[in-house]
C-alpha cells in the first residue's frame, strides 16, 4: 500500500519538519511509491518525467540515511553521488537537498564545468556527504586526483535519457566502473529506450521498478496545440501570443524554444525591440549569465525566456504557463521534455508549437512518440492551410529533414479527429556543515505587422485560462523555494 500522506512515511523527524515548513502534505505518486522502497535499501529504476516530484523521491531517503547513520567525512570522498546531464539540473538538485535537508546535518557540494575548478577542489578537500555533479568535470577532477569515488554508498543517475542524448554514455560507464560494488543505485529516465534499459541492467541490482508516466507519453496536464505557419510569420504569431498573455494580466512566464543558439539570440533581441522583456539562454552563455537570466526569469523581471534544448534542461520554474516551440525539435523526445517545462508540480500548462513546411517530418515523429495528434490551432491570421493539409494527408515537407526520404501521398494514421480551435477538454541550506550550495516599434524589414488581438472565435490562451481555473492536483502544499 502506498502512503497517502508524508506523515505515514517513516522518515526522520527533521525531514518531516522540513516538509511541513514547505507545506508539502501529500506525496506525489512517484514519491509515494519510491520512498518506501528506497528506505528498504532497494535499487530503483524510475521512469518519470521532470515535474513529477522525482527529486524529493530520492533526496528524502538519502537524507534520511545520512541523518540516521552519520559518518565522519573522509577527505576527497563523498557518500552520495548524483550525476545529472546539465549544470542547471545539478544546481536544482543541490537546491532541493538544501531545502529538504535544512534540518539535517550534512555537507554537500556541486561539481560542473564552465567555471573555475579551484573552489570545487577546495570543497572536496575534506570530503562531503552529497556530491551533485555533471560527468565531464567530475572525471577531470578524478583524473587529477582531487576526488575518488571509493566511499560512494548512494549513486543516483538522473535524467539518463538526456545524459545519453548528450553523448555522456562513455563518461557514465567510466564513472560507474569506479564505484564500489556495495552501494544503493537509483536510475531515473523519462523514457526507457533499449539502450537505457541496457545501461540500467549494468548499474542496478534487482531493482524495484516505478513508472509514473508510461513511456514517452506527453505530460497529461499540458494542453497542446500546433499552428501550421510559414516560417517568416512565426515571429508575428509569437508576438500575438505574448501580447495575449500580457493582456490577460497573466503573471505567468513563457519559455520559447529555438533550435539554434543564434536563433535564440536573434529572437530575444527581436522581442525586446518590440517591447517584450525577453532574454536568451543557451550553451554559449557563461554559467554566470545563465544563472542571472534564470533568476530574472523566475522573478518575472524578464517574463520571456528564449532557450535552446540543452540550456532549458533542469529549468524548474513553477509559474511557466506557456511553452512555445518556435522551432520544432528534430528529436521527438525533446518535445516531451520541452513541454514538461510547463505544468510543473500539478499546475496547468499550455504548449503551442509552430510548424512550417520544412518541419512536417519532425511533427510526424513527435506525434508517433506521444501517440496522439497534436490538436490544431488554426484560428489565427497566419494559418497556412497548405501545410496543414500536407500534414493531414501525410505528405512530407519540401526538405527531407532526416534520412533523405522524400514522400508524397501516403496516408497517415491518427490524423483525424483534430480539434479545430479551442474548447477541447483535457484529461486531465540549513544546518548543513557549510559547503558550496551552492519601445514599441516594429522591427525593420518585416512587411506584416502583428495584429493586436487574436481573432476571437477559437483557441485563445487568455480565454482558456479563465475557463480553466481550479483543477487542483495531488500536490497540496505550497511550492518549494526553487
Ligand atoms: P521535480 O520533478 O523533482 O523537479 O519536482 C517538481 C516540483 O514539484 C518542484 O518545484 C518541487 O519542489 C515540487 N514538489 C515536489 N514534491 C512535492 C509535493 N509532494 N508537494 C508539493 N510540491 C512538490
Amino acid at each position: 500500500m502506498t502512503p497517502d500522506t508524508f506523515e505515514a512515511l517513516p522518515l526522520a523527524a527533521p525531514l518531516h519538519r522540513a516538509l511541513r515548513d514547505l507545506g508539502y502534505t501529500v506525496p506525489s505518486p512517484i514519491q509515494a511509491q519510491a520512498i518506501p522502497l528506497l528506505l528498504e535499501g532497494r535499487d530503483l529504476l524510475g521512469c518519470a518525467q521532470t515535474g513529477t516530484g522525482k527529486t524529493a523521491s530520492f533526496a528524502l531517503p538519502i537524507l534520511h540515511a545520512i541523518h540516521e547513520k552519520p559518518k565522519a567525512l573522509k577527505p576527497k570522498t563523498t557518500r552520495t553521488l548524483i550525476l545529472t546531464p546539465t549544470r542547471e539540473l545539478a544546481v536544482q538538485v543541490a537546491k532541493s537537498f538544501t531545502t529538504y535537508g535544512k534540518q539535517v546535518r550534512f555537507r554537500q557540494t556541486l561539481i560542473y564545468g564552465g567555471v573555475g575548478q579551484n573552489p570545487q577542489v577546495a570543497a572536496m578537500r575534506i570530503g562531503v556527504d552529497v556530491l551533485v555533479a555533471t560527468p565531464g568535470r567530475l572525471l577531470d577532477l578524478i583524473e587529477q586526483r582531487h576526488l575518488d569515488l571509493s566511499g560512494v554508498e548512494f549513486f543516483v543517475l538522473d535524467e539518463v535519457d538526456r545524459m545519453l542524448d548528450m553523448g555522456f554514455a562513455r563518461d557514465v560507464n567510466k564513472i560507474v566502473s569506479m564505484l564500489p560494488q556495495q552501494r544503493q543505485s537509483l536510475f531515473f529516465s523519462a523514457t526507457l529506450a533499449p539502450n537505457i534499459v541496457q545501461l540500467a541492467e549494468i548499474i542496478l541490482r534487482n531493482p524495484a521498478r516505478v513508472s509514473i508516466q508510461p513511456q514517452t507519453t506527453t505530460a497529461e496536464r499540458i494542453e497542446q496545440r500546433v499552428a501550421f505557419i510559414h516560417k517568416e510569420h512565426k515571429r508575428h504569431l509569437l508576438e500575438q501570443l505574448l501580447s495575449e498573455q500580457a493582456k490577460a494580466g497573466s503573471a505567468k512566464l513563457t519559455i520559447v524554444f529555438s533550435r539554434t543558439k543564434h536563433g535564440a539570440n536573434k529572437l530575444a533581441k527581436g522581442l525586446c525591440a518590440v517591447g517584450f522583456q525577453a532574454d536568451a539562454i543557451h550553451g554559449n552563455k557563461s554559467q554566470a549569465q545563465r544563472e542571472k537570466a534564470l533568476d530574472r526569469f523566475r522573478k518575472g523581471l524578464t517574463p520571456v525566456l528564449v532557450a535552446t534544448d540543452v540550456a532549458a534542461r533542469g529549468v524548474d520554474v513553477k509559474d511557466v504557463g506557456l511553452v512555445v516551440n518556435f522551432d520544432l525539435p528534430n528529436e521527438p523526445e525533446a518535445y516531451v521534455h520541452r513541454i514538461g517545462r510547463t505544468g510543473r508540480a500539478g499546475a496547468d500548462g499550455l504548449s503551442v508549437s509552430f510548424c512550417s513546411d520544412e518541419e512536417l517530418e519532425f511533427l510526424r515523429d513527435i506525434e508517433k512518440v506521444i501517440k496522439m495528434p497534436v490538436p490544431l490551432w488554426n484560428d489565427h491570421r497566419w494559418h497556412d492551410e497548405t501545410v496543414a493539409d500536407k500534414h493531414a494527408r501525410g505528405i512530407r515537407g519540401p526538405v527531407p529533414a532526416r534520412g533523405g526520404k522524400s514522400g508524397g501521398g501516403q496516408k497517415r494514421g491518427g490524423g483525424g479527429g483534430r480539434n479545430q480551435g479551442g474548447g477541447q477538454k483535457r484529461g486531465g541550506q540549513g544546518q548543513n556543515r557549510g559547503g558550496q550550495g551552492s519601445g514599441q516599434s516594429q522591427s525593420q524589414g518585416e512587411s506584416q505587422a502583428a495584429p493586436a488581438v487574436a481573432g476571437a472565435t477559437g483557441f485563445n490562451p487568455a480565454r482558456r485560462r479563465r475557463r480553466r481555473s481550479g483543477g487542483r492536483s495531488h500536490y497540496s502544499g505550497a511550492n518549494s523555494s526553487r
